[in-house]
């Protein structure tokens, strides 16, 4: 719409322009409008907007008196200029978008869009029926680690754990980290598939050497809860608290497992 209306203001104001300076040919000036409004789509439309113009503006300059010349250029300029000013705007508004959405340090979502992704997910299920599943990673011994090897090293492991949790998830599941060493899967869909991820994902964690100093590494491991909706919670906040129980489930039990509240409501540790 706003392209729209671009085009439309900057036809009008040509044919002013042409209407009060001259009785000139409109087809050129036809060219300039439309280049300056595509460049708001194609950064590449800049380019081909300054060449045209400028190949307009030489010929213009032979044919006529000036005057065209200059109402061209004019328009010329204010077009670079609107779109120059455009696009850093779009920049910095998709700047502060991903920002927003974001944790910094992981580049994974952060609390806020979690939560919105899960009451998103919650109206899907009652909606269309199926699953959603949530898995609660927690590092084990997190406190330990950063003592040991301090916070610079403590800020790789949780980098290295979100890259390990990106690339074993699927298309359709969500990554969040939900606070400082605890990170979140929704996983749209039952709870068996859901615990099959979770594993999956403790197994490649365990896997991770973290870049301690001095050319040594350290193994890292996480503990994790498994918990599903509608079958094992009747709203978001009984599903995250499910989770975190069974996650301290697993931290009891010894660490580094997978722990799920089958039907029977007996936690069973993997
Ligand atoms: P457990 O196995 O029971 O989970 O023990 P833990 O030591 O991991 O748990 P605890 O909650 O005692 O400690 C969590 C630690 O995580 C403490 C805090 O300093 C660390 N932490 C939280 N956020 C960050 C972060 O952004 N960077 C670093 N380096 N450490 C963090
Ligand atoms: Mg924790
Ligand atoms: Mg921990």
């Amino acid at each position: 719409m706003i392209i729209l209306g671009m085009v439309c203001i900057n036809f009008f104001v040509l044919w002013l322009t042409l209407k009060v300076f001259a009785q000139a040919d409109f087809w050129p000036l036809l060219a300039a409008p439309i280049l300056v409004s595509a460049w708001f789509f194609y950064e590449a439309g800049a380019v081909i907007t300054i060449a045209v113009t400028g190949l307009l503006l030489v010929q213009t300059s032979f044919e006529k008196n000036g005057t065209i010349f200059i109402a061209i250029a004019t328009f010329a300029v204010l077009g670079v200029m609107l779109g120059w000013g455009q696009r850093r705007q779009r920049r910095a508004h998709r700047h502060i978008l991903r920002s927003s959405l974001t944790d910094s340090l992981t580049g994974l979502y952060n609390f806020g869009t979690l939560m919105e992704c899960l009451d998103r997910e919650i109206r899907r299920v009652d909606r269309y029926g199926g699953a959603v599943t949530v898995v609660m990673f927690d590092i084990d011994h997190f406190k330990m680690f950063n003592d040991r090897f301090g916070h610079q090293a403590g800020n790789e492991a949780l980098k290295a754990v979100a890259s390990t949790l990106r690339k074993q998830k699927r298309e359709s599941d969500i990554i969040a980290r939900f606070g400082g060493e605890e990170f979140i899967l929704i996983f749209p869909g039952k709870e068996a598939a859901g615990v099959e991820a979770a594993r999956r994902m403790r197994k490649a964690i365990s896997q991770i050497r973290v870049p301690v100093g001095g050319g040594a590494t350290s193994e890292i491991t996480v503990s994790a809860g498994v918990a599903c909706y509608p079958n094992g919670a009747t709203s978001k906040e009984e599903l995250l608290d499910k989770v975190d129980q069974l996650l301290y489930a697993s931290k009891r039990k010894g660490r580094n497992r997978v722990s799920v509240a089958p039907a029977r409501r007996r936690l069973v540790a993997s």
